[in-house]
């Protein structure tokens, strides 16, 4: 059992080591994340009994952008199961950038993991839905009840994304020629381009980990969002593809499953226990958050929550 001062000490520590780190940069492929203040820097954890642990600026809402594919794989997963998804969309690392045509070309069109865009975006195809409105208001719900928040899309975050957001539609034309999407595919950018536009902050992250952490019930509300069955397959998702091409440099050295986004959030969970959630704008080359990786990081060293470790 980890105490609570524990867990408090070693978020402050973390924070007070890492918030402040240099290096990196905004993404800034996206117009509006690069005005994002660069200092801002939070850490938080909250448990699968739901006490909850902050250090920074934790109150700040940030855009969630990749994290959104879990969220819309936990639904596809609640709509599907788990070998629906490995066949459809897969379950293995690219071991290439998030947005990699060449990683279609190489593996026959198949997206491979739910956690890349060509992926992501075969996912948001997949929900069901009659209506691209039906479908996002789904996914919208399904991030709301994972956050226990009233996550909102920023209107100003989805046009920034939407004007620009070329290469995704090219990814998506791709996929509908090879068969490996199931709905209109400028429907499913569409969708997919607004799921990534909603803002949380890291708190909110950190519950939505938590909800994963505790077998799909939200430790704040009390609410079995997900099939606990699902979880596993969502974690291990995860631990493939979650923080870009250095999903196997995280699992080595942290050795939990993680995800991040090019907004600068990172969520890092330690089934059955607890999340891990950061934000900081400044990203690596992959796109991981600088300062978000080593605070995550020491917080799951500190805790010994490396699952890795017998
Ligand atoms: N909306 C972004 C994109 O599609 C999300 C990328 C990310 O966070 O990895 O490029």
């Amino acid at each position: 059992m980890l105490e609570h001062d524990a867990i408090q000490s070693a978020v402050n520590d973390a924070y007070h080591s890492f918030g402040q780190e240099t290096g990196g940069k905004n993404a800034d492929y996206i117009p509006f994340l690069a005005g994002v203040d660069p200092s801002l820097s939070g850490l938080a954890v909250v448990t699968a009994k739901g006490d909850i642990f902050t250090a920074g600026d934790t109150a700040y809402r940030f855009a969630i952008e990749s994290i959104s594919k879990v969220c819309t794989l936990a639904l596809a997963l609640e709509d599907f199961d788990p070998q629906t998804i490995q066949q459809k969309i897969g379950a293995d690392p690219t071991g290439l950038p998030f947005n990699s045509v060449m990683a279609l070309e190489l593996h026959g069109d198949k997206p491979l993991s739910p956690l890349v865009n060509a992926g992501a975006m075969a996912t948001t195809s997949l929900v069901k839905a009659s209506s691209a409105e039906e479908r996002w208001q789904r996914i919208l719900k399904m991030q709301q009840r994972l956050t226990s928040s009233q996550v909102a899309i920023s209107d100003e975050l989805n046009q920034s994304e939407q004007t620009t957001n070329f290469h995704n539609k090219g990814i998506a034309w791709l996929l509908y020629s090879a068969g490996f999407m199931y709905s209109d595919p400028m429907e499913a950018c569409d969708v997919y381009t607004r799921q990534c536009s909603t803002l949380l902050n890291t708190v909110e992250l950190a519950t939505l980990g938590a909800t994963i952490a505790s077998g799909g019930r939200n430790p704040v509300t009390n609410e079995q969002v997900l099939t606990a069955a699902n979880c596993p397959a969502i974690l291990a998702e995860m631990t493939m593809e979650g923080m870009y091409d250095s999903s196997g440099d995280w699992a080595y050295t942290v050795g939990l499953p993680g995800k991040s986004g090019v907004g600068g959030g990172i969520l890092t969970i330690a089934p059955g226990k607890l999340a891990i959630a950061a934000f900081s704008p400044p990203l690596d080359p992959v796109g991981n958050s600088v300062r978000g990786q080593k605070m995550a990081a020491a917080v799951a060293q500190a805790l010994k929550l490396n699952l890795y470790q017998c």
